[in-house]
Protein backbone atom coordinates (compact mmCIF):
# COMPACT_ATOMS: atom_id res chain seq x y z
CA UNK A 1 0.00 0.00 0.00
CA UNK A 2 1.94 3.22 -1.05
CA UNK A 3 1.43 6.40 0.97
CA UNK A 4 -0.22 7.97 -1.58
CA UNK A 5 -3.30 5.38 -1.29
CA UNK A 6 -2.98 5.85 2.48
CA UNK A 7 -4.10 9.18 2.53
CA UNK A 8 -6.73 9.12 -0.63
CA UNK A 9 -8.38 12.30 0.35
CA UNK A 10 -5.84 15.56 -0.37
CA UNK A 11 -6.66 19.02 0.60
CA UNK A 12 -6.84 19.68 -3.49
CA UNK A 13 -9.16 16.91 -3.95
CA UNK A 14 -11.86 17.91 -1.19
CA UNK A 15 -11.74 21.37 -2.22
CA UNK A 16 -12.66 20.61 -5.61
CA UNK A 17 -15.24 18.22 -4.07
CA UNK A 18 -16.85 20.74 -2.32
CA UNK A 19 -16.80 23.43 -5.38
CA UNK A 20 -18.22 20.73 -7.96
CA UNK A 21 -21.42 19.92 -5.28
CA UNK A 22 -22.08 23.44 -4.88
CA UNK A 23 -21.88 23.36 -8.97
CA UNK A 24 -23.65 20.61 -9.39
CA UNK A 25 -26.36 21.03 -6.27
CA UNK A 26 -26.48 25.04 -5.78
CA UNK A 27 -27.81 25.87 -2.60
CA UNK A 28 -30.36 28.94 -2.20
CA UNK A 29 -30.98 28.77 -5.80
CA UNK A 30 -33.94 30.81 -7.41
CA UNK A 31 -35.94 34.08 -6.70
CA UNK A 32 -37.58 35.78 -4.47
CA UNK A 33 -41.26 37.32 -4.78
CA UNK A 34 -40.33 40.19 -2.73
CA UNK A 35 -37.00 41.46 -3.06
CA UNK A 36 -35.43 44.40 -1.23
CA UNK A 37 -32.67 44.84 -3.88
CA UNK A 38 -31.56 42.39 -7.37
CA UNK A 39 -28.68 43.16 -8.90
CA UNK A 40 -27.78 41.80 -12.37
CA UNK A 41 -24.02 41.06 -13.05
CA UNK A 42 -22.02 39.24 -15.53
CA UNK A 43 -18.46 38.60 -16.39
CA UNK A 44 -17.86 38.56 -20.02
CA UNK A 45 -14.01 37.49 -20.16
CA UNK A 46 -15.76 33.59 -18.92
CA UNK A 47 -19.31 34.35 -19.74
CA UNK A 48 -20.99 33.83 -16.07
CA UNK A 49 -24.08 35.38 -15.14
CA UNK A 50 -25.40 36.11 -11.47
CA UNK A 51 -28.41 37.30 -10.08
CA UNK A 52 -29.08 38.17 -6.97
CA UNK A 53 -31.83 38.69 -4.99
CA UNK A 54 -31.67 39.58 -1.23
CA UNK A 55 -34.48 40.29 1.11
CA UNK A 56 -33.39 42.52 4.28
CA UNK A 57 -35.48 43.12 7.63
CA UNK A 58 -34.09 44.91 10.80
CA UNK A 59 -30.98 45.42 9.05
CA UNK A 60 -30.34 41.71 8.71
CA UNK A 61 -30.31 39.61 5.37
CA UNK A 62 -33.71 36.92 5.94
CA UNK A 63 -33.54 35.68 2.43
CA UNK A 64 -30.66 35.25 -0.22
CA UNK A 65 -31.22 33.88 -3.50
CA UNK A 66 -29.11 33.42 -7.06
CA UNK A 67 -29.79 32.91 -10.02
CA UNK A 68 -26.96 32.14 -12.95
CA UNK A 69 -24.90 30.44 -15.59
CA UNK A 70 -21.52 30.08 -16.44
CA UNK A 71 -18.50 28.19 -14.85
CA UNK A 72 -18.22 26.04 -11.87
CA UNK A 73 -16.01 28.81 -10.04
CA UNK A 74 -18.72 31.46 -10.49
CA UNK A 75 -22.11 29.27 -10.01
CA UNK A 76 -19.50 27.48 -7.06
CA UNK A 77 -18.69 30.88 -5.14
CA UNK A 78 -22.34 32.35 -5.60
CA UNK A 79 -24.07 28.70 -4.21
CA UNK A 80 -21.50 29.04 -0.93
CA UNK A 81 -21.94 33.18 -0.62
CA UNK A 82 -25.65 33.04 -0.45
CA UNK A 83 -25.99 30.29 1.82
CA UNK A 84 -23.67 31.97 4.31
CA UNK A 85 -25.03 35.30 3.84
CA UNK A 86 -28.57 34.33 4.98
CA UNK A 87 -28.99 35.21 8.45
CA UNK A 88 -26.05 38.23 8.61
CA UNK A 89 -26.53 41.33 9.11
CA UNK A 90 -25.34 44.35 6.37
CA UNK A 91 -22.90 45.09 8.61
CA UNK A 92 -21.77 41.31 8.77
CA UNK A 93 -21.79 41.17 5.24
CA UNK A 94 -19.98 43.64 4.49
CA UNK A 95 -17.05 42.39 6.42
CA UNK A 96 -17.50 39.07 5.02
CA UNK A 97 -16.98 40.71 1.27
CA UNK A 98 -13.48 42.12 2.42
CA UNK A 99 -12.30 38.82 4.05
CA UNK A 100 -13.72 37.16 0.68
CA UNK A 101 -11.42 39.58 -1.24
CA UNK A 102 -8.25 39.70 0.89
CA UNK A 103 -8.45 35.80 0.26
CA UNK A 104 -8.70 36.54 -3.68
CA UNK A 105 -5.72 38.08 -3.15
CA UNK A 106 -3.66 35.52 -2.08
CA UNK A 107 -4.46 35.89 1.87
CA UNK A 108 -5.96 32.01 2.95
CA UNK A 109 -6.16 33.35 6.70
CA UNK A 110 -8.72 35.71 5.85
CA UNK A 111 -10.51 32.82 4.32
CA UNK A 112 -10.65 31.08 7.60
CA UNK A 113 -13.70 32.55 9.20
CA UNK A 114 -15.77 31.84 5.63
CA UNK A 115 -16.53 28.15 6.02
CA UNK A 116 -16.87 26.41 2.50
CA UNK A 117 -15.67 29.28 0.74
CA UNK A 118 -11.97 28.63 1.68
CA UNK A 119 -12.54 25.97 -1.30
CA UNK A 120 -12.00 28.69 -3.63
CA UNK A 121 -8.93 30.01 -1.87
CA UNK A 122 -6.87 28.30 -4.46
CA UNK A 123 -8.40 30.27 -7.55
CA UNK A 124 -6.32 33.54 -6.31
CA UNK A 125 -3.11 32.00 -8.35
CA UNK A 126 -5.55 32.25 -11.25
CA UNK A 127 -6.03 35.90 -11.93
CA UNK A 128 -8.67 35.63 -14.85
CA UNK A 129 -10.78 32.84 -12.64
CA UNK A 130 -10.41 35.25 -9.99
CA UNK A 131 -13.02 37.32 -11.70
CA UNK A 132 -15.13 34.36 -11.85
CA UNK A 133 -15.44 34.02 -8.00
CA UNK A 134 -15.59 37.62 -7.29
CA UNK A 135 -18.83 37.84 -9.44
CA UNK A 136 -21.41 36.95 -6.59
CA UNK A 137 -19.03 38.82 -4.37
CA UNK A 138 -19.85 42.48 -6.63
CA UNK A 139 -23.05 41.57 -6.72
CA UNK A 140 -23.73 41.74 -3.24
CA UNK A 141 -21.52 44.47 -2.72
CA UNK A 142 -23.68 46.47 -4.92
CA UNK A 143 -26.52 45.02 -3.15
CA UNK A 144 -25.59 46.56 -0.07
CA UNK A 145 -24.43 49.83 -1.79
CA UNK A 146 -28.32 50.10 -3.38
CA UNK A 147 -30.16 49.13 0.33
CA UNK A 148 -27.69 52.12 2.54
ZN1 LIG B 1 -16.12 31.89 -15.00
Amino acid sequence: MSLESAYPVKLNDLYRDVIMDHYRRPRNKGTLEEPSVSIDLNNPVCGDEISLQLLVRDGRIEKARFMGRGCSISQASASMMAQQVEGKTLAEAEEMIARFKQMMRGDEKAGETLGDLIALHGVSKFPVRVKCALLSWEALERSLEQLR
